[in-house]
C-alpha cells in the first residue's frame, strides 16, 4: 500500500471520457447505525439520475450489499450495480451475472460432458480445479467448443476461459470487488473509457488497484489512511458535491 501519494484535490471528471464507480456505504451514505436504516436523500437520487445518461450509461455501484438491498435505497432508481463485493452484478444493459463463492464447476461439467459425447473426438478433461475441453481429435467441433464455452462463463463472474492448442479451459478465478470493475470494462457503454472509483473501506482497496492498473483515478473517502488510492475526498457531503458538480 502506498499512502504518500494521495491528494486531496478531488480529480476533474469528463463525461466524455470517464466511467464512475461509486462504493455506497462511507461514500455515497453516511454509515448508518443499523445497515438497514439508510436510504438514499432526494438530492443524491437526482445527482445519479442526471449523471448516468450524461456519463452514457458508465456510472455503477459497487458494493457488499446484495443488488435488492441497493435497489430498496436508491428507488425507483435501477443502475449498474455489482453487489456482494462483486458476487452478483447486473450490467449497464439490466443482465444478471453471478459468481459463486466456491467457484463451483459441476453443473458446467455436466453441459461440457453432454457435448463431448455428442462431438466424435471430443475430450473433457477434469483436472478439479478446471476443466479443460479438448477438440485435437474434433478439429470441425472448434467453432461449436468455443461458443459453448464461452456461454457457460458468460453469466459467471467467477470463471474465465483460456484458449490453448486445441483446447478451451475453464477456470475459476476469486472475485472481489476490483474484478466486478474489470468485468463491467469489458463491456459497454464501460469499455474504452478511463475508470474512476470512490470507495471508504477496506474492501475497496481491490477496487483501487484495478482502477490504478487501468491508469484510472481511484479515491479514497476518508481521513488520511494507509490505501491504494491516490486521490482522497474528506467525507461524504464532499463526495455528493463532487459529483454535483461534474458537468
Ligand atoms: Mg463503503
Amino acid at each position: 500500500m502506498d499512502g504518500g501519494t494521495s491528494v486531496t484535490t478531488p480529480p476533474s471528471v469528463s463525461v466524455a471520457e470517464h466511467a464512475l464507480f461509486l462504493d455506497v456505504d462511507g461514500t455515497l451514505l453516511d454509515i448508518a447505525d443499523t445497515p438497514d436504516a439508510v436510504a438514499a436523500s432526494a438530492e443524491l437520487c437526482a445527482v445519479l439520475k442526471r449523471l448516468e445518461p450524461r456519463l452514457s450509461g458508465a456510472l455503477a455501484l459497487v458494493s457488499g450489499r446484495p443488488i435488492a438491498d441497493i435497489d430498496a435505497i436508491f428507488t425507483p432508481l435501477r443502475l449498474a450495480v455489482a453487489g456482494l463485493h462483486g458476487l452478483e452484478r447486473r450490467d449497464a444493459a439490466h443482465h444478471i451475472h453471478h459468481a459463486r463463492s466456491d467457484g463451483g464447476l459441476d453443473d458446467i461439467k455436466a453441459t461440457l460432458q453432454t457435448f463431448v459425447e455428442g462431438h466424435d473426438g471430443a475430450l473433457l478433461e477434469d483436472k478439479r480445479v478446471s476443466l479443460a475441453l479438448h477438440y485435437r481429435q474434433a478439429p470441425g467441433a472448434e467453432a461449436d467448443a468455443r461458443e459453448l464455452a464461452q456461454s457457460l462463463i458468460a453469466e459467471r463472474d467467477d470463471l474465465h476461459m483460456l484458449a490453448g492448442k486445441m483446447v478451451f479451459e475453464i477456470k475459476p478465478i476469486h472475485v472481489d470487488k476490483g474484478v466486478a470493475i474489470d468485468r463491467f470494462m469489458e463491456e459497454p457503454p464501460f469499455a474504452g473509457r478511463i475508470p474512476i472509483f470512490v470507495g471508504d473501506d477496506v474492501t475497496d482497496e481491490d477496487g483501487f488497484s484495478a482502477v490504478n492498473a487501468r491508469d484510472g483515478v481511484s479515491i479514497r473517502v476518508g481521513p488520511r489512511t494507509q490505501t491504494n488510492a491516490r486521490h482522497r475526498i474528506v467525507n461524504v457531503r464532499s463526495v455528493i458535491e463532487w459529483l454535483a458538480n461534474i458537468m
